[in-house]
C-alpha cells in the first residue's frame, strides 16, 4: 500500500473543503438581504464538517485503510482515534448505508442557489458560484478521489463508489470487532437502518470526500 505524506493528505482534502466553503458563500450571496444567510452559511458549514466526521466514524472503520497512511485523505488515521476498527468484509455495506447521509452537503447548496436565482433576480455573481460549487463537488473532487485514492484500493472490487459491483452478501449489522473503544458504528446502524439502498449506489457514482476515497 502507498504511504501518503501530509502534503498529500492536504491536497486531497482540497476539493471538499473548497466544496463546502463555496457552499457557504451560496448562501451568504444568495440570501444576503435575510438575517439567515449567514446562519444558514455557519450550518451548512457545520454539516460539512459533520459528515466528515459521519464517514471517519461509520465507514472508515471496516475500510482497509483504517488506522494506515495509505488512506489519502487521512481520515483512517482520525477514524483510528475515534472508533475501533469494523469489519473489512462489510465496507461495501457500510458505504451503501453511510453515503446517503451525507448526500445533501452535496445537494443543498445548489438546491438554495436555484432557489434565490429565481427568487431574487439572475446574477452573474452567484450562479458563477453555484457553478463553480458544481464543478467542484461533481467533477473535481470524483475526479481526484478516483485517480489518487482509489485506484489502488484492495478493496476497491467491493465498493460501490468504483462501481465494479461487486456485493458480500455478509451481515454486517454488528459492525465493529469487540475491543476496547466505543462502538459507535454499530449503535448507528441499529438506529438508522433505512439509509441503505438505491440512493446510496446512485449518488456513489460521484464521490464521497476523499471521505470515502
Ligand atoms: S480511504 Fe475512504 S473509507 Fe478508507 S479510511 Fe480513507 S476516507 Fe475512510
Amino acid at each position: 500500500m502507498r504511504g501518503y505524506s501530509h502534503l498529500d493528505v492536504l491536497f486531497n482534502n482540497l476539493p471538499y473543503v473548497a466544496m463546502v466553503l463555496l457552499g457557504s458563500a451560496i448562501f451568504v450571496l444568495g440570501f444576503d438581504a435575510s438575517p439567515w444567510a449567514w446562519p444558514a452559511a455557519v450550518a451548512y458549514l457545520a454539516s460539512g464538517v459533520a459528515g466528515a466526521v459521519w464517514v471517519m466514524v461509520f465507514i472508515c472503520p471496516s475500510c482497509a485503510y483504517y488506522a494506515t497512511r495509505s488512506c489519502p485523505c487521512g481520515y483512517g488515521v482520525i477514524s483510528a482515534r475515534l472508533v475501533r476498527r469494523g469489519r473489512r468484509e462489510c465496507f461495501s455495506e457500510k458505504f451503501r448505508r453511510h453515503i446517503p447521509v451525507i448526500v445533501p452537503v452535496w445537494l443543498i447548496p445548489v438546491a438554495a442557489g436555484a432557489v434565490a436565482l429565481v427568487r431574487h433576480g439572475f446574477s452573474w455573481p452567484l450562479a458563477g458560484l453555484v457553478a463553480a460549487f458544481s464543478i467542484d463537488a461533481f467533477v473535481v473532487l470524483p475526479l481526484v478521489s478516483r485517480r489518487h485514492g482509489c485506484a489502488g484500493c484492495p478493496q476497491k472490487e467491493s465498493c460501490p463508489w468504483m462501481g465494479l459491483g461487486k456485493v458480500e452478501s455478509v451481515s454486517c449489522g454488528k459492525g465493529s470487532a469487540p475491543a476496547g473503544g466505543l462502538d459507535l458504528a454499530s449503535s448507528a446502524d441499529r438506529a438508522a437502518p433505512g439509509l441503505a439502498g438505491g440512493a446510496g449506489r446512485a449518488f456513489s457514482a460521484h464521490k464521497t470526500p476523499p471521505l470515502a476515497s
